[in-house]
C-alpha cells in the first residue's frame, strides 16, 4: 500500500523526561500512525540536539524535579520554535513534569523557580504531600482513565481550558476539580499510564491533526481495531469509580 504522507513525531528528552511508562506514549502514537497508512519518523530530542525542520506531532513526559532542571537550559533554547509551532496548531502532548514546564512556571517545594514556556497559561507549585493514583476524567474526547503521581499543584489562569473535568483522582490540584489544559492543539495532563494506549480516541485526535499538519490534507484513517484498548478502559474506570 502506498504511504499517505510522511510524519515526523518528535519526543521532547526521552532520556530525562519519560517516567512510568510515558514513553508508551511515542510507541502507541508511531504504531498507530502507521496502522493509519502513514509513514512516521521518530527524533528523539535531547539536549543539545537540533530539531527537525517539520515536526508534525510533539510528546514531552513525566520527570523527577532533577530531570525538569536538567532540560532547562535546552529547552530555554527551542522555546520559541516551541511557541511558533503550538501557535501554527502543532499538536502535542505533554504530560506531568512537561506539562509543568508548558506553563508559566514550576515553583519547586524548596523554592527554586523553574521558568516555564508559557504555552499553557497555568502555574505549578510543589507540595510536601504527593498526589498519587488512578484518576477518571470526563473529555472532549470522552471518558479519559490514567495514573497520576506529582506533587505539583497546578492552578488555571482565568478562561485557560481545562483537559478534563475529574470523577475519580485529584487532577491539577485536588480541589477545583480540573485536570490539565488545552490550548490550541497543545494537551497538558498530569495522567500516565501511559495515557495514549488505552485512550485511542484522544491519539487518534492528536494523530488526526498531525496527518493535516504534516500532508496539508484532511487526514484519511485507517480501520484500527480497538476492543482489547477499549475493553482496558472500561474495566479501569469501573474500577476506580467504585472504589
Ligand atoms: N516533579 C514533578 C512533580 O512531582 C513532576 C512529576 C512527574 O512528572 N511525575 O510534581
Amino acid at each position: 500500500m502506498t504511504s499517505k504522507g510522511l510524519i515526523d513525531l518528535v519526543h521532547l528528552y526521552p532520556r530525562e523526561m519519560s517516567i512510568y511508562g510515558d514513553l508508551g506514549n511515542t510507541r502507541c502514537l508511531a504504531q498507530r500512525i502507521r496502522r493509519h497508512g502513514y509513514d512516521v519518523h521518530v527524533h528523539d530530542h535531547h539536549p543539545g540536539s537540533t530539531l527537525p525542520d517539520t515536526p508534525a506531532l510533539l510528546m514531552g513526559g513525566g520527570g523527577q524535579d532533577s530531570g525538569q532542571s536538567r532540560v532547562e537550559d535546552d529547552l530555554a533554547m527551542i522555546a520559541d520554535r516551541l511557541r511558533g509551532l503550538a501557535a501554527d496548531g502543532v499538536p502535542m502532548i505533554m504530560i506531568c513534569g512537561m506539562y509543568q514546564l508548558f506553563g508559566n512556571a514550576f515553583i519547586t517545594v524548596d523554592g527554586a523557580e523553574l521558568p516555564g514556556l508559557g504555552i499553557l497559561d497555568v502555574t505549578t507549585r510543589g507540595n510536601e504531600k504527593r498526589m498519587i493514583g488512578g484518576v477518571v476524567l470526563e473529555t472532549e474526547f470522552g471518558e479519559v482513565v490514567g495514573f497520576e503521581n506529582h506533587s505539583g499543584s497546578t492552578v488555571l489562569a482565568t478562561g485557560q481550558a481545562p483537559f478534563g473535568r475529574v470523577r475519580s483522582g485529584n487532577g491539577n490540584n485536588g480541589s477545583d476539580g480540573t485536570e490539565g489544559a488545552v490550548r490550541h492543539h497543545v494537551v497538558g495532563s498530569y495522567l500516565h499510564g501511559p495515557i495514549l494506549p488505552v485512550n485511542p480516541r484522544l491519539a487518534d485526535h492528536l494523530i488526526a491533526r498531525a496527518a493535516e499538519v504534516a500532508t496539508g490534507r484532511a487526514f484519511e484513517p485507517g480501520d484500527l481495531d480497538d476492543t482489547l484498548a477499549d475493553q482496558a478502559r472500561v474495566r479501569q474506570v469501573r474500577r476506580l469509580l467504585a472504589a
